[in-house]
Order: C-alpha cells, then sequence, then structure tokens
C-alpha cells in the first residue's frame, strides 16, 4: 500500500534552534518510519508561529520569510543528506519519478499564507521556496483573510480583497489552496473563487464538526463543497476534533473511524486523505508515530472499507489532487 499524508509539523523545532533529524528522531514523524511503512509523499508544513511561542523561549520571531527559509532550508539539508531515500516533490511528476526511485517525495507547505507578506512577489517567492501548498490562515487574522472562530461573527468574515486576489494567483500558479484554520465565511469565498478557476482546494488537516463541534472542524454543507471541487480532507489526529467534545484529551483510532465513516457518507470516498498533524498535536494518542498510520487502515478495513476505498484514502485521492493543481 502506497501512502501520502498532507500535514506534519516535524520541521518547526528548527525555529527553536534545534537541530531537526529528518532521517530518525524521537519526534513522530521521519524518513525512516516513513519509508518502513510505505509512505509515498509527507508534506513538511512550516506553521509561522505567534510572537508570543518565541517570546516564550527567550527568543525573537524572526520575520516570516527568514522563518520559512530557515524551516525550509531544514528539509532540503536532510533530502541532500539522504538523497538515496528522500527527494523534494514539487508535482506529480516528481512524486513518480520519486517513487520509480524508491524515494520519499518530500513536499514543502506554509501554514499561514501571511508569508506572502501582502505582494504577488511574496507569493512568487513562495513558490521559489519549493512552497506547493498554502494554508491561507493559521490562527491569526493575516493579510489575506480571518481565521475559524467559536464566535459566530468572526466565523462569518469572509477572504480580504487581497486574498481573494492571491487565491487566484495561487489556483494559476500551482500552488495548493488549503482551507484548514480558515473561517467559513473564507471558505466559501475559497470555493466560488477555486470553482470559477475549475481547481480543487483541500482541507490538509480537519474533520467533521457534525461528530465534533469544534470550529477547526468541517459542517456537512462545507464538506459537500470540498468533495464537489474535487478536493480531499486530510484526517487530522488531534484529540480535540475527533472526541465527542473539544476538550478530549485521547485520540482514539475509535474516533477516527467515526469521522471517516461520516466523511464517507456525506463527502464520498473520493475526497477523503490523510492529515494526521503529527508533531502539532498533544494528548494520548494512539496514533504517535507515522508509522501507525498502518492501524488505522487496518481498522478501517476491518470497519468495511475495501481495498480499494483504502487505496483512494491513503493515496489516490492525493495524487488526483497534487495532479489536478501542481504544475
Ligand atoms: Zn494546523
Amino acid at each position: 500500500m502506497k501512502l501520502i499524508d498532507m500535514h506534519c509539523d516535524t520541521l518547526l523545532g528548527t525555529a527553536y534552534g534545534e537541530q531537526v533529524d529528518l532521517y530518525e528522531n524521537q519526534k513522530m514523524v521521519d524518513f525512516k518510519r516513513l519509508r518502513s511503512a510505505g509512505f509515498s509523499g509527507q508534506f513538511f508544513a512550516m506553521c509561522l508561529m505567534p510572537e508570543k511561542s518565541f517570546a516564550n523561549r527567550g527568543m525573537t520571531k524572526p520575520d516570516d520569510m527568514t522563518f520559512m527559509k530557515e524551516l525550509s532550508d531544514c528539509l532540503y539539508r536532510n533530502i541532500e543528506a539522504h538523497s538515496d531515500i528522500a527527494a523534494f516533490a514539487g508535482n506529480r511528476e516528481d512524486l513518480i519519478r520519486n517513487e520509480k526511485e524508491g524515494k520519499l517525495s518530500c513536499f514543502l507547505t506554509a501554514e499561514d499564507g501571511n508569508g506572502i507578506g501582502g505582494t504577488l512577489e511574496g507569493l512568487e517567492k513562495m513558490y521559489e521556496m519549493g512552497i506547493r501548498l498554502i494554508s491561507v490562515t493559521w490562527n491569526m487574522e493575516n493579510c489575506l483573510g480571518y481565521p475559524n472562530s467559536f464566535e459566530p461573527e468572526k466565523m462569518a468574515l469572509p477572504l480580504k480583497p487581497f486574498g481573494m486576489e492571491m487565491i487566484d494567483a495561487m489556483n494559476r500558479m500551482g500552488i495548493i489552496v488549503d482551507v484548514s484554520h480558515l473561517s467559513d465565511g473564507g471558505f466559501w469565498d475559497v470555493v466560488r473563487i477555486c470553482k470559477e478557476n475549475h481547481k480543487p482546494f483541500v482541507a490538509s488537516h480537519s474533520n467533521c464538526r457534525a461528530l465534533t463541534p469544534h470550529s477547526r472542524n468541517l459542517t456537512d454543507e462545507m464538506i459537500r463543497a470540498l468533495a464537489e471541487a474535487g478536493g480531499a480532507i486530510g484526517l487530522n489526529y488531534a484529540p480535540a476534533f475527533l472526541g465527542a467534545d473539544i476538550h478530549e484529551t485521547n485520540s482514539r483510532i475509535d474516533d477516527m473511524v467515526r469521522h471517516m465513516k461520516h466523511l464517507r457518507n456525506v463527502g464520498g470516498i473520493e475526497c477523503m486523505a490523510l492529515g494526521g498533524d503529527l508533531d502539532g498535536i498533544r494528548g494520548n494518542l494512539e496514533i504517535d508515530s507515522i508509522d501507525k498510520t498502518l492501524l488505522l487502515l487496518d481498522r478501517l478495513h476491518k470497519e468495511g472499507f475495501s481495498e480499494s476505498d483504502l487505496d483512494k484514502i491513503s493515496y489516490d485521492n492525493m495524487f488526483r489532487v497534487i495532479g489536478d493543481t501542481m504544475k
């Protein structure tokens, strides 16, 4: 079985001065475990952390471009040092070639479009850096729009005009638009713009709001719109997005199965994917290491998902989205 995971925060330690070894480490994701479990691709996120995360460590936050340069350099350094098993991928051709050579494809993503810095040139720089997926917002307002919120008025806020322009530009350039963390109002703007451009979009690491009432999760209406656009939703393993309520501290495969069944019922099998958010989540995690993703797939098989369903979830749907978006 081949697998692709759409979101991990393993690169983040770099921001705080850690020497992140991506080949083998004590974190939740490394090349070695990815390859042993049969992964063809992993999306490595660069989450633009807020000032206070740096202040808490007695550090000053670098500007976004410097931050992204440091984290992307870390990924490229690790790829270079282990070029026998890992390689950069910026499109489907790269993915196919890397697979033939027996290598893991490393996709680079930015979790927060603020890195654009308010200009189209910023977006071009991000593309040149290798970024092929951008989460429109993280948990703060940025130059593109507003984040998800439990307050209805905030949740309804649309994209900013510049945000709309940038979604359009991302569609043209071959950068995947990611709605995880975005406000509901912004989500519907993404639906509209991507529809005009005939491009799918993704929720790289989000679950179902009908089952877990967290503002980071998607409503049924949103799941249907995303599926209709040909996009994919990466299942997130965070306890607060999986449990019966948002204060849950256990991440259980039982709950993942509930969310997966709901996704299948509402959006259909073609919109389902993996986005574990490993190294970005805490709690008692049943899947606390990327290779344990196989436990989830085994369990889904026992719950009636066919071999072909599992192929779609673990790989085929993302293979399609990558081909329909990246250039
Ligand atoms: Zn996130």
